[in-house]
């Protein structure tokens, strides 16, 4: 069983501001200690349970919030950015996806520091129809790969899309309950390591049963990319292949899936500059 971690920040144990988790920031050492905590307790419990190889990737920002030094052996980390398939970069040729601090998409309530790539620009994102976060969109890239995404950690708010979008079979892992935005009931460090723990085994069991889910669209894929702002959708209308459909909305179809992540990647760095 080949183990592919998605690690990110903002779901991890403990953080609930934006001051933990952006570089530069005072607290944001505290915010990479937190991700690195998950992330190992999820690496030594895929290890525990008999994992050939674990592959960690760095998925927050610029993606070298986690020191590879910290890792045992036979773990591999994939460090920095850009990566073509970004928070899922590397996911080819694992046996099980799982999803760790993980946030809920941009719009939810009493959701930690819910977002879809960027707060500042990007409003809401729909694949065929279907309203995608970072969570599902990723899982539509590994289900492209034939992955199955078997856990995702975070808040509440997370879990809770997440099993809705893939279902009974996904395994989910609660580490805090948010409030708000910006607030959150937290959970011991200590306790976290055991849900952590507790929910990797329950995932590979799942995974190694077949049983974890697969997420697969049917071509064509049209992608809807609304923005906050009209100026924003004037900067990203820019990139080749771009249908505007109103104000804030460009669309994209193609037959590959692939291509929607370079579109969208494009798109929210030109609408970033606006
Ligand atoms: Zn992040």
């Amino acid at each position: 069983m080949k183990v592919y971690i998605s690690s990110d920040m903002e779901g991890s144990t403990g953080i609930v501001s934006p001051h933990q988790v952006t570089p530069g920031r005072s607290e944001y050492e505290f915010g990479c200690r937190m991700q690195l905590h998950d992330t190992l307790a999820a690496v030594k419990a895929a290890l525990a349970w008999g994992a050939d190889s674990v592959t960690v990737n760095d998925s927050h920002e610029r993606m070298i919030n986690l020191d590879p030094s910290m890792f045992p052996r036979g773990v591999s980390v994939i460090s920095g950015s850009p990566k073509i398939l970004g928070m899922v970069e590397g996911a080819a040729d694992h046996d099980a996806a799982i999803f760790l601090g993980y946030h809920a998409m941009a719009g939810t309530e009493k959701a930690v520091l819910d977002h879809s790539y960027d707060s500042k620009v990007v409003y809401g994102l729909k694949v065929n129809g279907t309203r995608l976060g970072e969570t599902g969109l990723n899982a539509l890239f590994c289900g492209a790969l034939d992955v199955p995404v078997a856990m995702v950690a975070g808040d509440t708010a997370v879990c809770f899309e997440a099993s809705s979008l893939l279902g009974s079979t996904l395994v989910t892992c609660v580490l805090k309950e948010g409030l708000g935005r910006h607030s959150a009931v937290t959970r011991s460090p200590d306790d976290t390591s055991v849900l952590i723990s507790e929910a990797v085994k329950k995932a590979l069991d799942a995974a190694s049963a077949g049983k974890s889910p697969v997420l697969k669209m049917e071509a064509p894929y049209k992608a809807e990319l609304t923005f906050h702002t009209t100026a924003q959708t004037d900067a990203a209308a820019l990139v080749p292949g771009s249908e505007r459909v109103s104000g804030r909305t460009l669309v994209f179809t193609t037959d590959d899936i692939f291509e929607i992540r370079r579109w969208y990647s494009s798109s929210i760095d030109c609408a970033s500059l606006a």
